[in-house]
């Protein structure tokens, strides 16, 4: 049972423009695991991504690539800072 506690990590998605791929991270990252550089949190949950085919998730890099669609894709910077405030609406939403 104690094994068990710690052994899932939330994943989060990820978009590096330097690198143009989308990375899955254990919790909210600011930095790039390849490249160093920052990196752009998506909206987008874990779970959609993983079910997404090969098709889907090569359009969906296409569509981080793009500047304006990025900015809908990811989430507020605004969220990380008032971080207490994020999770009150989280879980208002659980
Ligand atoms: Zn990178």
């Amino acid at each position: 049972m104690l094994l068990e506690k710690g052994i899932f990590f939330m994943m989060y998605m990820h978009y590096c423009k330097p690198c143009h791929r989308v990375h899955m991270l254990n919790g909210h990252k600011m930095t790039c695991p390849k490249c160093g550089g920052a990196i752009i949190e998506l909206r987008i949950p874990y779970m959609d991504y993983v079910c997404m085919d090969m098709a889907q998730r090569s359009a969906f890099k296409e569509q981080c690539a793009d500047k304006e669609q990025l900015k809908e894709l990811s989430t507020t910077y605004r969220m990380y800072k008032y971080s207490k405030w994020y999770k009150e609406l989280n879980n208002q939403h659980c």
